[in-house]
């Protein structure tokens, strides 16, 4: 990148963190990041998983490394309620290879926010609430930059800028998510400590698996997927407690549909620690202009059955930095940039949208699929191999 390219990043999230890095080690003369929030992300959320193989190719790049806690996932298990199973997890569908690692959201942060060098200026507590492209360049915050990164998640102001009109659309489907102590859960024991769970049921599934805490633990995580019941109004964005009916679905759900082990899972979640989120899938028409770029969740949202929505936000940085570094100017940069990662971001939404339907909006007769069902099942519904994300430099 030519040198004396002043950039700004709106947005200090998992993408903005990675975004800031890769634009310093592109050689950009000043980078600034600009966070709404006062800075201190690292309570939110709760897990995430990563493919092992993408894993390794973010390692490669520089955005990943062994010092980041994790736990080692190795299979998944597909479970379905069955009176007649002898054991409390229910009866088995299939086994399937999971070469997973797991995160806790927070610490994931956390560790890529102290990669950043001190020579990138971070200013929390600034809410960019307009972009102006001017001869010059780019304007905010009555400050002018070269060019602009927009890791500023799925409400982006960047892509109003950039991409006017684009807009996330509701999925129809809800996340119920909760995290506590492995300690809590009774009869740890029982469930295989790199098990990932996909526990099944009549319109909708639950993935659980543990992932680390801080200090050398496990922490279960769940994140429970279903459509709301009949007349649930969306909350406002960013207000994620469970209302009374969302409540009630859950627990009636519980009740009935999930084998005896996983209901004593959901059912040991603290309230305080459950929470709900609205599912959104969109991409941009295009992942950049001349000046402005956009990267992770301001991009593209995939739903999150394709399990790779943070390893895309650092696929984005990692291609990002690649294009700066290479290129005579952001626009060429930012071009290239474009050329790589819209489609993938096509794909990511594609295949979530048929992951949705098949596991959550037209789920099949689970309790009637007998040996080889589910592994076929799974083959038609990922039938691009997506699932974890595409591998880097491919659509
Ligand atoms: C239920 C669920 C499960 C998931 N599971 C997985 C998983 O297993 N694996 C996986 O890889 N991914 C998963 N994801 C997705 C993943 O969490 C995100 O894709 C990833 O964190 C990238 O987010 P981001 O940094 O782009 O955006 P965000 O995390 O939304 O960050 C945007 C940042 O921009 C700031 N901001 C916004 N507007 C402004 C503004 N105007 N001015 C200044 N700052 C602003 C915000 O405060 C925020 O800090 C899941 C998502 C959901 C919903």
């Amino acid at each position: 990148m030519i040198p004396t390219t002043r950039l700004a990043v709106i947005g200090s999230s998992i993408a903005g963190c990675a975004a800031a890095l890769a634009a310093q080690r592109a050689g950009a003369a000043s980078v600034t990041v600009f966070e709404r929030t006062d800075g201190q992300l690292a309570a939110r959320g709760v897990g995430l998983a990563v493919h092992g193989e993408r894993y390794r190719e973010l390692e490669a790049a520089g955005f990943l490394d062994a010092r980041m806690p994790y736990v080692p996932l190795a299979q998944r298990t597909w479970y379905v309620k069955d009176d007649s199973a002898p054991s409390p997890l229910g009866r088995t569908l299939s086994v399937m290879p999971f070469g997973f690692r797991t995160y806790s959201w927070g610490s994931l942060w956390r560790e890529l926010r102290d990669r950043v060098p001190e020579s990138v200026e971070f200013r929390p507590g600034v809410t960019v609430k307009e972009i102006q492209l001017t001869s010059r360049g780019v304007e905010l915050e009555g400050e002018s930059f070269d060019a602009v990164v927009g890791a500023d998640g799925y409400r982006s102001v960047v892509r109003g800028a950039a991409c006017p009109g684009t807009e996330p659309e509701y999925s129809g489907c809800l996340a119920w998510r909760g995290a506590y102590a492995e300690a809590e859960l009774p009869d740890a024991h029982l469930w295989p400590a790199d098990d990932c769970a996909y526990v099944v049921f009549d319109g909708g599934h639950i993935v659980i698996y543990r992932i680390p805490d801080d200090s050398g633990g496990h922490r279960v995580n769940w994140v429970f997927y279903t459509t709301p019941p009949a007349g649930h109004v969306l909350p406002p964005d960013g207000q994620r407690a469970l209302t009374d009916d969302l409540a009630e679905r859950l627990a009636g759900i519980t009740e009935h549909q999930l084998p005896p082990f996983f209901a004593s899972l959901i059912e040991a979640t603290p309230v305080e620690e459950r929470f709900v989120q609205p599912l959104y899938d969109f991409t941009a028409p295009h992942y950049a202009t001349d000046r402005l770029a956009l990267v992770g969740d301001a991009a593209t949202v995939a739903r999150p059955h394709t399990g790779a929505g943070a390893v895309k936000a650092l696929q984005d940085a990692t291609a990002l930095q690649e294009a700066l570094r290479s290129a005579a100017s952001p626009a060429d940069a930012f071009a290239a940039y474009d050329a790589q990662r819209s489609p993938v971001g096509r794909t990511m939404v594609d295949l979530g949208r048929t992951l949705g339907r098949v596991l959550v909006q037209e789920t099949p007769d689970w309790a009637g699929m007998r040996d080889g069902d589910l592994d076929a099942f799974w083959s038609r519904a990922d039938k691009v191999g997506a699932f974890g994300g595409r591998e880097l430099g491919r659509a």
